[in-house]
């Protein structure tokens, strides 16, 4: 299937998504992962319309960085290791993987130091599987809180991947748990302004994620294929 059908097909998919809902497709946006394909396929991706894109590392999202800079914009979707923050902090635009207090450190000396703020969704393992990166959800306040210490930050909503299943229907309860976990924190007042995004859903999810209040979801395979099926 060529990218444009590709992007009408997802498109088509989170309308009917938010139409079950009574949410506005307006406020759903899309990441397109560009994690499979090459430079030149994230760039035919950039060309049919897909304005943000997901790495989730580096160096090997350098190229695509380089080709697209200015002209997308970049989410780093990846977990992050500390060394790696000087390369990634000032090229990519927001963080989706906040999930630990020295992490959260580094980035905050390093957007200090360039004079930005960068937004960051935190991770949580809602699921609780030990494979899975994020905070543990009781451990969210806290981090919350001491985010306010560190103004190079800006914590603008929470993240989660659901456990791979075969029926989407069985994420349901992350996605929930996640949203519950937004509502209960800005209940907290904890930061100065609320937490209003939510980073969820991926392929084989994102409609379940969607009609749980995901605003952010994250595509690779649906959306931008494997360099394989590629253009
Ligand atoms: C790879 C990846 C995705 C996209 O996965 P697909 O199932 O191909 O849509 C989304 N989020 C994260 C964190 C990823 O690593």
């Amino acid at each position: 299937m060529a990218l444009e059908q590709r992007l009408m097909d997802v498109e088509r998919r989170i309308a009917e998504a938010c139409a079950r809902c009574g949410r506005d497709p307006g406020s759903v946006n899309v990441v397109a992962v560009t994690k499979y394909v090459s430079a030149a396929a994230a760039k035919r991706a950039v060309e049919a319309g897909m304005r943000h894109i997901g790495e989730n590392r580096w160096p090997a999202a350098e190229e695509k960085w380089r080709l697209l800079e200015g002209r997308a914009v970049f989410h780093y979707i990846g977990s992050l290791q500390s060394r790696k923050v000087k390369d990634v902090i000032g090229k990519f635009d927001y963080v989706h993987s906040l999930d630990r207090l020295s992490l959260a450190e580094e980035v905050h000396k390093r957007a200090e130091a360039l004079g930005i703020r960068v937004p960051c969704f935190l991770q949580v393992n809602v699921s609780g599987e030990d494979s899975k990166h994020g905070l543990a959800p009781e451990a969210v306040p806290a981090f919350v809180s001491s985010l306010g210490k560190l103004p190079g930050i800006r914590p603008v909503g929470l993240m989660t991947m659901a456990p791979i299943v075969d029926d989407a229907e069985e994420a349901r309860p992350v996605f929930a748990g996640l949203r519950k976990l937004l509502e209960e924190i800005n209940g907290m007042s904890l930061s100065d302004e609320p937490l209003t995004e939510l980073s969820m859903g991926m392929s084989g999810d994102f409609e379940v994620a969607i009609e749980e209040g995901a605003t952010w979801v994250r595509l690779g395979s649906v959306l931008v294929g494997h360099e394989e099926n590629d253009g």
